[in-house]
């Protein structure tokens, strides 16, 4: 699976058919032998940068943990360069991108960046569209509410398109933890919309490798809920999905943010290498930006946009891949600078959650409070 720390499994991974394991020996095999090829394993299409949500937002902390929404504070700070527009993916540069993947070889497509994919008006059809070309994968994180506020059967419609891995960021097993954590969701919406996803995959109507995941940020709302495996019994035992993966919840700008239920420690290059620039990319909604990771918002490193735009060549995606820029990362990680401040260091890594390792906070009961409580965090 990924070596990132910050990211486990809950139980177990769900089996899959031998076209799916064969595409992961290549996802490995990029990481083992740091050979990017030609064309990465796997891509990104940012199919939509909006959201109908507003994950951890309050009045005192406006930006939230979200990119998009930290992206908008941005905004207001006079940064509006350094930041993305917002917006959604044209279908024909959809066609385009998704064809190119198919033909250079990519095993791997998810319909997500930021922001909520299921929001696309043409989103079945774009699973519809990879689907027919043949990906071993087509996946997506979606927050379960978006389009199917008006179309309760959307994610049913996604999974009888052929999508393979659908992964539900819900975070809470009850509404209260739910609407705290996830601003601006509907619980019904989210559990309606699992459930058609677990149903329609049951009724034998989705692709052989379908799976359903629930996904969770750990945070100092629903620690508890995770470590005492509550939140497992009620995803896997009565929604019934498949798997379930936690993140630990972090935050670049701020480690002393209240969300957090972890420690965190800060590696250098010699305790860690990544593997992202040698096998994904990502494609912003808009063709301007391409990535060689998935923590690239900044922009830092930018392969270039895939779509013509005054000033800026237009590159396929094989070319954005072979670019200097994505082969700086690469080389950083190869040759373990990118911990340096000078030449050879990379600041995007060095603020980047995946080099750093979290140690996780175990929630304590208070006994005067007469509830369970994380202890006070320590920087
Ligand atoms: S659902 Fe995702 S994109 Fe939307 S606000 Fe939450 S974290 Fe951000
Ligand atoms: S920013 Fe650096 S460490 Fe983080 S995912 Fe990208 S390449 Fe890896």
């Amino acid at each position: 699976m990924s070596k990132d720390p910050t990211f486990r499994v809950l139980g177990g991974l769900p089996s899959r058919s031998e076209r799916y394991e064969a595409y992961r020996r290549e996802w490995d095999r990029r990481e083992a032998a740091q050979d990017a090829s030609d064309h990465p394993v796997h891509v990104d299409l940012e199919s939509v940068a909006v959201c109908d949500l507003r994950c951890g937002s309050s009045e005192e902390d406006p930006q939230g943990f979200c990119q998009i929404w930290t992206h908008e504070h941005i905004r207001t700070q006079g940064f509006d360069q350094h930041t993305y527009q917002r917006g959604y993916m044209d279908p024909v540069l959809y066609g385009r991108l998704i064809q190119q993947c198919a033909d250079i070889g990519v095993s791997s497509i998810k319909l997500n960046y930021r922001g909520e994919p299921s929001l696309h008006p043409r989103i079945v059809s774009f699973i519809r569209e990879a689907a027919g070309l043949g990906f071993p994968d087509i996946m997506m994180n979606t927050n379960g509410n978006g389009g199917a506020r008006k179309n309760p059967q959307l994610f049913a419609q996604m999974v009888e398109a052929g999508i393979t891995d659908l992964m539900f960021s819900v975070d809470a097993c009850d509404p209260e933890t739910y609407h705290r954590q996830r601003v601006g969701g509907n619980w019904e919406i989210l559990l309606n919309s699992v459930r058609s996803a677990v149903r329609t995959r049951a009724d034998g109507k989705g692709a052989p490798d379908c799976r359903i995941r629930a996904s969770v940020v750990r945070t100092h709302l629903n620690a508890e809920h995770v470590d005492s495996g509550r939140m497992e019994e009620f995803w896997k035992g009565k929604m019934g999905v498949d798997w379930m993966s936690i993140s630990e919840c972090y935050f670049p700008a701020g480690t002393t943010h209240h969300w957090k239920a972890a420690e965190w420690r800060q590696m250098d290059a010699s305790q860690f290498q990544c593997s992202d620039p040698y096998r994904r990319m990502v494609v912003t909604w808009d063709g301007r930006h391409t990535m060689p990771c998935c923590q690239g918002f900044t922009l830092e490193i930018d392969g270039g946009g895939v779509m013509g735009v005054p000033g800026a060549p237009v590159r396929s995606l094989r070319e954005a891949w072979a670019t200097a820029n994505f082969d700086r990362l690469r080389e950083a990680h190869r040759q373990r600078t990118w911990d340096r401040p000078g030449p050879g260091g990379e600041p995007i890594c060095q603020s980047c959650a995946v080099t750093k390792v979290p140690t996780r906070i175990a929630p304590v009961r208070d006994e005067s409070a007469g509830k369970v409580v994380l202890p006070v965090l320590r920087g």
